[in-house]
């Protein structure tokens, strides 16, 4: 059905709601090799981001840094089904994999970037948490007094899930300490290939990226930290990432994205002050519209979605409600609605 649909000019006549549809990418890996489980979920292959990017190309306005600021600043309406691309982390995946795409298609992006990371040939927090577990032999391991079994997929995922939740609200320091510790303490042998595929960008890649009429550079921060529990660090991470980014880059830095789209009513405010003109979030907390300047809603797209499933996604947030329940009941599109949902 998904491909009738796509394949045929009805999906454009489908299309009615004249909204702008934000999406969130993390990173493109170039060469299409696929990463371990845990960590692949961010990472989406080049083909595949070729793939969604040639039906976004098709079917709807991909916007410009100014038209975003427009509708959602401005509150000036779109003319057509609109998307916005973005990027969350600064992975070097978005200058390898992702930019060949973004030239050969002339979509424009944002990038949001955890200034701190780029050029320290340091792993994000995460991934070194994650890296750590997933290629670790051990049969189980003890943190925070709790043992947690690491033989399956789904156990090893849920002591990343809990390490992470127990470290997020840690000041910078004390939370790489947590994290050097625990990595050690799993004793894995993880692949350098693997590390230098998900690394965060370098300078050079960075500039490669500024050189693209493209790409916009914006702020995720520092450290990627959690900025409600940032406490004196928040400043440095709201108005040093952009400081650090504008000299890298030589531009002014206009964008915002919450790491973790975690933030509150003060850091909203505070967003604002230092001079940001929009930022975003996943699940907006105090407009749930989605549409407020400073808390921008999007779609995140987990790089483990088909085709399929990426195309439901996206056109189910511009047809008529009424229409596409109607068009869920009858097509038999159901399982793909329960496994989006399941991701
Ligand atoms: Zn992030």
């Amino acid at each position: 059905m998904i491909f009738l649909l796509v394949n045929c000019r009805l999906l454009k006549i489908l299309l009615q709601r004249k909204i702008l549809l934000t999406l969130m990418y993390h990173g493109v890996l170039p060469n299409n090799k696929k990463l371990d489980p845990i960590t692949q979920k961010r990472h989406i292959l080049q083909s595949e981001f070729d793939k969604q990017c040639r039906f976004l190309r098709e079917f709807f306005h991909l916007v410009s840094k100014g038209e975003a600021v427009d509708y959602y600043l401005h509150r000036q309406c779109v003319s057509r089904p609109s998307v916005l691309i973005t990027f969350d982390d600064g992975y070097r995946g978005v200058a390898d994999g992702a930019l060949p795409v973004i030239n050969k298609y002339r979509i424009p992006a944002i990038v949001f970037i955890s200034a701190g990371y780029v050029g320290n040939h340091q792993l994000f927090w995460f991934d070194r948490l994650a890296l750590a577990v997933a290629y670790s032999d051990k049969t189980g391991v003890v943190f925070d007094g709790r043992r947690f079994p690491l033989e399956t997929l789904e156990q090893k995922q849920e002591v990343v899930r809990e390490v992470e939740w127990s470290v997020k609200n840690n000041p910078f320091s004390s939370r790489e300490r947590i994290v050097d510790l625990f990595c050690l303490d799993m004793d894995s042998d993880v692949p350098d290939d693997l590390v230098r595929r998900i690394m965060p960008l370098d300078e050079d890649q960075l500039q490669k990226l500024c050189k693209c009429p493209f790409v916009t550079i914006g702020s995720h921060g520092v450290w990627h930290t959690h900025l409600s529990s940032a406490g004196l660090d928040l400043e440095n991470e709201i108005s040093d990432s952009r400081w650090m980014l504008s000299r890298f880059t030589g531009r002014s830095v206009e964008f915002f994205s919450y790491p973790n789209s975690d933030y509150t009513w003060k850091i909203r405010q505070k967003v604002e002050s230092h001079g940001y003109k929009l930022a975003f979030s996943v699940n907006p907390i105090f407009d749930k519209s989605g549409k407020h300047p400073y808390e921008i809603g999007r779609l995140g797209i987990n790089a483990n979605y088909s085709f399929p499933i990426f195309v439901f996604k996206i056109i189910e947030q511009f047809i008529n409600p009424t229409l596409w329940s109607i068009l869920i009941y009858f097509s038999g599109m159901r399982w793909i609605d329960e496994a989006s949902t399941a991701n």
